[in-house]
């Protein structure tokens, strides 16, 4: 039998599968037609400064998945980590999720957490039963004040669209907490790669069995050469863009390397229109353990994704969910092609949803090899 496996992209979703295939004993060539493995979360030390900076914008590792933490662990030392943001808008610094010190600081008060608790409930919109749009979700959960400061302008600068437009579910992924932690994020493990993102993708990818191919593009003529494609690429891009370009948001950094240190943080979030970017990121402050004079600060711009750009944010508003529709029905008639990752399924995922994804789709194809059954297009539902 030709064990010969294709892997388009060597993100985190291509290399997962990459080792896991390899490590079955199955053959694998990698195609990435970028210079560098790791995607959109390739890491770098800046040559000037020799500050590791996430050269697509900023990559934290959170998790509540056991399976995904012991898998990443193997592949090189994660330090621990813990992302503090802070806001900014008008003129005043908060810190951020919502939580008692900023509703305290907000409106200038000392609750404590059943009493800020029952002040938000005051401020929500309780009209709204069922929110559905990012503003609704937002209204009846945190009310007008909160919402046009941290959130409205924010997301106007992010998504280039109003958030009575977007659904709740971006807004979702933030939580308001009722007492002092600030911690981004509510997952059990957190923490950063000590040598970078790249050098783990690169170990993934180091085994015997895996050939990989950099700024080598593939194309879907190519796909009758190997017994099964796994591609993370755009899912739009592999049927030549017939049903049209699904929309992304792509990413500007403006860089500026000075010595000393510029904000004191990681990330501070620019949530009014006092600044055109969105965020400001200080990358050695996500390697607290190392010391360094100079400093690297990436300011971020969100627009549009035109046809060079690299996409970031895939929209997914009802209408481009209508498109990728029209994509998945077409993908459901590809034989021995499986479409993985945000780019392959076009949702906006977290590093950790892309390696648990990437490892069950492993798991999956092992299975339907055993059984001799055909594996399918995809292994989630990408409307789901
Ligand atoms: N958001 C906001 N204000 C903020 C941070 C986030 O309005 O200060 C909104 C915005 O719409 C953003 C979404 O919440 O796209 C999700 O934020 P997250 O920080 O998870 O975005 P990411 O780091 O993935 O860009």
């Amino acid at each position: 039998m030709n064990k010969q496996i294709a892997i388009i992209g060597a993100g985190f979703s291509g290399a997962v599968i990459a080792h896991q295939l390899a490590k079955a004993g199955y053959q694998v060539e990698v195609f990435e037609s970028r210079s560098h493995v790791a995607g959109n979360c390739h890491s770098q030390r800046d040559e000037e400064t020799n500050v590791m900076v996430h050269v697509y914008g900023p990559h934290i590792f959170h998790t509540d998945n056991e399976r995904v933490w012991q898998f990443i662990n193997g592949f090189g030392e994660f330090k621990p980590f813990t992302n503090r943001v802070k806001a900014i808008t008008n003129n005043r610094v908060f810190t951020l999720p919502i939580n008692l010190l900023t509703i305290n600081q907000f409106f200038g008060k000392t609750f404590r957490p059943a009493e800020a608790q029952q002040f938000l409930a005051s401020l929500g919109d309780k009209t709204i039963e069922n929110p559905v749009t990012f503003e609704d979700q937002a209204l009846r959960f945190v009310g007008r004040e909160l919402y046009e400061a941290f959130f409205k302008t924010y997301t106007v600068k992010q998504w280039g669209m109003q958030p009575s437009e977007l659904p709740a579910s971006i807004l979702k992924r933030l939580p308001v907490r009722f007492n002092y932690d600030d911690n981004y994020f509510s997952h059990k493990y957190q923490g950063m790669p000590a040598n970078g993102y790249t050098e783990i993708v690169e170990k993934m990818l180091a085994g015997d069995g895996i050939t990989v191919h950099l700024n080598t593009a593939f194309d879907p003529a190519m796909k009758g050469d190997y017994a099964h494609v796994f591609y993370s690429g755009p899912i739009d891009k592999w049927f030549g863009h017939q049903e049209g370009h699904l929309p992304y948001r792509t990413l500007d950094f403006e860089v500026l390397r000075e010595q000393g240190d510029y904000q004191g943080n990681a990330v501070i979030n620019y949530c009014d229109n006092s600044q055109r970017y969105t965020r400001i990121t200080e990358h050695k402050h996500f390697s607290p353990w190392e010391q360094h004079e100079g400093t690297v600060c990436y300011f971020e711009y969100s627009r549009q994704c035109e046809q060079d750009d690299t996409p970031y944010y895939p929209i997914r508003m009802a209408r481009d969910k209508l498109q990728l529709e029209k994509y998945l029905n077409i993908a459901q008639n590809e034989t021995n092609v499986t479409f993985v990752g945000r780019l392959g399924t076009y949702r906006y995922l977290d590093m950790d949803v892309t390696i648990d994804e990437a490892l069950k789709a492993a798991d999956k194809f092992l299975e339907c090899a055993s059984s001799k059954t055909p594996m399918p297009a995809f292994v989630v539902n990408p409307l789901g």
